[in-house]
């Protein structure tokens, strides 16, 4: 499992480094209408808007929002704060006609080291996790209320965890007790479940789990990719920066079903649909971070960064 933000390798210093920015702007060369689904700090933007060049700045976090609008100051820039999955934004991006559409998925760096938006398992923590402050359920309200099956779910589906009944198992005895509040009760389940060699590897990528439900992560982009191609112009390009496995794995399919020519069923014997591949991949293997890059901003260990360009 990749894309494991360590407590030791935060940065303290607040800001996000932007990842893998050298080659997102090489992707976006000739673009003018441009959309940042995850505008975060603004730090792609930032690269990306040029003069004579137009940005949809979209964020769910209202204080990325803010601080975008510092960084990028004024240009010719439309605001958004949503996620990217609403409605309201599916149709706000259809109607900017983008020829160049990123995101640079997760969580940034400043959301990570502000113990206040609880992302982190560093200790005493609040289980907030939600990107958006104050929306939805928080990480404590998935861990205080969902099934023994949904917990288990979670924990195998975006954590890869052998043991992901054990540890529900565990959250499930310990809440009925004391309802969880704080990173330590989490920890403490974790350990409990996995065994005393349990690391900071393990908690974050449970807590990481934990977080992909708590935002719908998943669903969420899922949901908007078949939106960005058809908003897209001809010969548009959807960039997609992914941190896990997880998320890599959903534009990974959704970039290849695009590509293909045919889409007849695996056991039509001659094609009958006359398919044409809605476009292209741009990379033919994901881009990732040099070891260069890697030493001056260790959280871009894991980025994969694919492209597709419409037809
Ligand atoms: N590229 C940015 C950093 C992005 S970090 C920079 O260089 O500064 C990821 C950002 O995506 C976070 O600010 C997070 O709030 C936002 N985000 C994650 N999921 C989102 C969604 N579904 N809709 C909108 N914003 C989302």
């Amino acid at each position: 499992m990749r894309g494991l933000f360590l407590a030791h390798e935060s940065t303290m210093s607040g800001r996000h480094v932007p990842v893998l920015v050298n080659e997102v702007v090489a992707l976006a060369e000739g673009c003018h209408r441009i959309v940042d689904c995850t505008v975060g700090d603004g730090g792609h933007s930032a690269r990306l808007l040029k003069p004579g060049k137009e940005l949809l700045a979209i964020d769910r976090d209202s204080d990325a929002i803010s601080i975008a609008k510092v960084t990028l100051g004024t240009g010719s820039i439309v605001w958004l704060n949503s996620s990217y999955a609403d409605p309201k934004a599916h149709e706000t991006i259809r109607q900017f006609r983008p020829d160049f559409v990123l995101f640079d998925l997760g969580v940034s760096s400043r959301q990570i080291d502000a113990d206040s938006r609880g992302f982190s398992f560093r200790r005493d923590v609040p289980l907030d996790m939600r990107m958006a402050p104050g929306c939805g359920m928080s990480g404590a309200d998935v861990l205080n209320t969902l099934d023994g099956d949904e917990l288990a779910r979670i924990f195998r589906d975006y954590a890869d965890e052998p043991k992901s009944r054990r540890i529900a198992n565990q959250i499930l005895r310990r809440r009925k007790a004391t309802p969880f509040v704080v990173s330590d009760d989490l920890v403490n389940a974790v350990r409990a479940a996995l065994g005393p060699q349990t690391g900071p590897a393990d908690f974050a990528r449970i807590f990481q789990a934990v977080r992909i439900e708590v935002n719908g992560e998943i669903r969420a982009l899922e949901n908007t990719l078949p939106t960005v191609l058809e908003a897209l112009v001809p010969s548009g390009i959807v960039a997609v920066i992914s941190y896990h496995s997880v998320e890599d794995r959903v534009v990974k399919h959704q970039f290849r079903e695009w590509s293909r020519a045919c889409i007849c069923p695996p056991h039509v014997p001659i094609c009958t649909c006359r398919g044409r591949a809605l476009g292209e991949l741009m990379l033919r293997k994901p881009a990732s971070p040099s070891e260069e890059e890697i030493a001056s901003n260790p959280r871009a260990r894991s980025a994969r960064l694919r492209a597709f360009r419409k037809r």
